[in-house]
């Protein structure tokens, strides 16, 4: 069994003015001596990462393992944190990450050109079981080689989908955002529907949105969101305002 905390909540947004947020899922499993973090996040959640593994008694040397679900800047970048760590990836994806062309607007092309020559890096094919328990299934449309990871945790599975679907709005209307191939990203979140209904108490954790469990067939949030924005809109730095982003409605306990 592993034990699964949800480091990073994944936000289901973007800005008009500032496009994209990139605030994205970053969770950390573990077992006896293993300790696995699926996708690292990007350079804002740093500071909050090492916090956060502080509080487990944890360092970034501590980390055995990063699965990551593709190759976007929001995911991928902080790899670079954890020296002690076997780097996970899709063969597909790191294929295409590496051909992409330099200042596109979603590879990290520096760093997944570094993590391609990483000695720490492993490339894993479709249906590919990483460690015991924890199986890899390509799910492509957002990129070419994108994967899901499920870890079998007994009575119910975890399901990390990264960004084959972002968020619940994609997974009820089987329509997606920022994919770079809508017919594929449908694909793919038809497969999730299938690996979600194999126990009817699998989680399923997306790229930008809250761990869900299926109730009544409908996707219910498991945590409450935590999301905000500190503004320094007065005269000093001790005045902020804080804006809560957060939608109640379908949470459930
Ligand atoms: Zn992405």
């Amino acid at each position: 069994m592993f034990d699964y905390n949800i480091f990073i909540q994944g936000f289901p947004g973007k800005s008009s003015t500032h496009g994209g947020l990139g605030w994205s899922t970053v969770a950390l499993l573990s077992q006896n001596d293993e300790n696995i973090i699926i996708d690292v996040g990007s350079f804002g959640v740093r500071p909050l990462l090492l916090e956060k593994l502080h509080d487990k008694g944890l360092s970034p040397d501590d980390i055995t393992m990063i699965l990551l679900t593709h190759t976007h800047w929001d995911h991928c970048v902080n790899w670079t944190m954890f020296p002690n760590a076997t780097i996970v990836v899709g063969r597909v994806d790191m294929e295409w990450a590496l051909n992409e062309p330099a200042g596109g607007w979603h590879v990290p092309e520096l760093y997944v050109k570094e993590l391609n020559r990483s000695p720490q890096t492993k490339l894993v094919d479709h249906l590919e079981e990483v460690v015991p328990g924890i199986v890899a299934h390509q799910t492509k449309g957002h990129t070419p080689g994108h994967l899901t990871y499920t870890v079998d945790n007994g009575d119910y599975d975890l399901i990390f989908c990264g960004d084959a679907a972002k968020n619940r709005a994609e997974l009820l209307s089987s329509d997606a955002d920022m994919t770079l191939n809508l017919s594929e990203s449908q694909g793919s979140i038809d497969y999730l529907w299938k690996l979600w209904k194999e126990k009817p108490e699998n989680i399923l954790i997306p790229g930008h949105d809250i761990p869900m469990k299926l109730i009544n067939g409908k996707p219910m949030y498991l945590h409450k969101r935590e999301a905000d924005l500190q503004c320094w809109f007065s005269d000093t730095l001790e005045d902020y305002t804080t804006i809560e982003l957060e939608q109640k409605s379908v949470f459930t306990k």
